[in-house]
């Protein structure tokens, strides 16, 4: 495991609506409270900084996730990461994210972006069909989103990443064959296209459990997700992960971070973090442990705690070996490449096949994984089932002990469910 370098990632939670499907921690206000929120942000990360965790590891990237960074005024973003600047180790070609709605960008905000040092913007097109737009409640429109790509372009950035939604109640296969279509037009470098959940507490839940909401049937989300692959690829993008795609050399570093299981630090209201050597003290001394932390999600109490004490943790949990080599799996498989069969001997000091002894072989002969002497893949098939196939490396001693038959009869496909925990974890885009 790289201990040297880390991924930097800053919640910003709030946004002008909240959106019908969206469970993420993010909050709908009139007036932003930008000014004492950057305070926290940046009473956290100073906090953070004198952590011998984070001191002498180099940030490779810095992600502005939500929410809606782009509510936030470029000086507030300029600060932010003049500071980060200050106070910690950045790489030289540091990647610097920032995910935006278009419904909040002009080429005056963008070009001051730029100007602040953000050199990757991800925008929230989700698509150009205006009764889609209306169904998700987004605020903005198709030409919104055109309009933000040219200014992009014109205020420089040259590495722009598109968000797409499908399987969207009323959206037919060939609407979303026009958003594809409009999408690959627009030229941008890099793809997130995810399949819409229906998440518990959303507007949408309820509306979907009273049958209010439809949504459209599984075999056009099927030929949706054909569609998705086939004019892709054929316009020139690599599917690197489940749910995102990219021109050759333009993959998203900050998330490719999370899937390689790397140490992250979240800040901001509800930010995750974690830390693969991070020293805690004992009654005996001080130890070393894999550890994961949360912040409190409501901003007020994240604001109230970040500024007192620099830190705002409401909850953390060390890892175990069994927990990581999960996390290894969980993370790592949804690359398209997967995980590296060295690099699980070096952080583990085991073979893949001695922990996963009968696994490895009833997935291989059900064709739902890739086995070559350096990787462990999901075959083109285990990708359409990836959270069923990937569940069953969740207890390698129970996937040791059962007999072949049994293991076999265990494992039952449902057709993939893209997970939305980003800018932290496994993201999505979601402003
Ligand atoms: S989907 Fe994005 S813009 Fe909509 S409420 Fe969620 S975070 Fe905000």
């Amino acid at each position: 495991m790289k201990r040297d370098s880390f991924g930097l990632y800053l919640h910003i939670p709030f946004c002008f609506n909240k959106c019908p499907y969206c469970d993420f921690n993010s909050y709908a206000v009139s007036l932003v409270p930008e000014k004492e929120y950057v305070s926290a942000l940046i009473a956290e990360l100073d906090f953070r900084a004198y952590e011998s965790n984070w001191r002498g590891k180099t940030v490779k990237s810095i992600y502005f996730g939500g929410g809606t960074p782009s509510v936030f005024k470029a000086k507030s973003i300029d600060r932010i990461i003049s500071f980060i600047c200050s106070s910690f180790a950045v790489a030289e070609d540091v990647e610097i994210s920032l995910e935006a709605n278009p419904g909040t960008l002009t080429a005056d905000l963008l070009a001051q972006f730029k100007v602040a040092g953000v050199n990757r913007i991800s925008i929230g097109a989700q698509s150009f069909n205006s009764q889609t737009l209306k169904t998700l409640g987004r605020i903005h429109s198709a030409s919104h989103t055109e309009a933000a790509v040219e200014a992009a372009r014109s205020a420089g950035f040259r590495n722009l990443s598109l968000d797409l939604i499908y399987g969207v109640p009323g959206q037919s296969v060939s609407d979303f064959k026009v958003d594809l279509r409009r999408i690959i037009e627009l030229e941008p470098e890099h793809v997130s296209p995810y399949g819409l959940t229906i998440e518990k507490g959303t507007p949408f839940f309820q509306s979907y459990k009273s049958g209010r909401l439809i949504l459209p049937p599984e075999d056009d989300v099927v030929q949706m997700m054909e569609e998705l692959n086939s004019s892709l690829s054929g316009a020139g993008f690599e599917r690197y992960e489940i749910s995102n795609y990219a021109r050759p050399g333009r993959e998203a570093i900050h998330n490719l971070n999370y899937w390689d299981a790397q140490d992250y630090l979240g800040v901001g209201a509800g930010a995750h973090s974690f830390n693969s050597n991070c020293e805690i003290s004992r009654r005996k001394g001080t130890k070393k442990v894999c550890r994961r932390w949360v912040n409190y999600h409501l901003p007020n109490r994240y604001m109230k705690e970040a500024i007192a004490r620099g830190k705002a943790e409401a909850s953390s949990e060390t890892l175990n070996k069994q927990d990581l080599i999960f996390e290894f799996f969980f993370l790592g498989l949804r690359k398209v490449e997967g995980v590296s069969l060295k690099d699980f001997k070096e952080r583990f000091d085991q073979e893949v096949k001695e922990v996963y002894p009968v696994l490895l072989d009833v997935l291989l002969d059900r064709g739902l994984i890739a086995l070559t002497d350096e990787n462990l893949a999901l075959s083109e098939r285990g990708l359409l089932f990836a959270d069923s196939v990937i569940e069953n490396f969740a207890d390698p001693e129970l996937s040791a002990r059962l007999p072949r038959e049994e293991l076999s009869d265990k494992i039952v496909t449902f057709p993939v469910k893209e997970e939305k925990k980003e800018g932290q974890s496994l993201k999505i885009a979601n402003s």
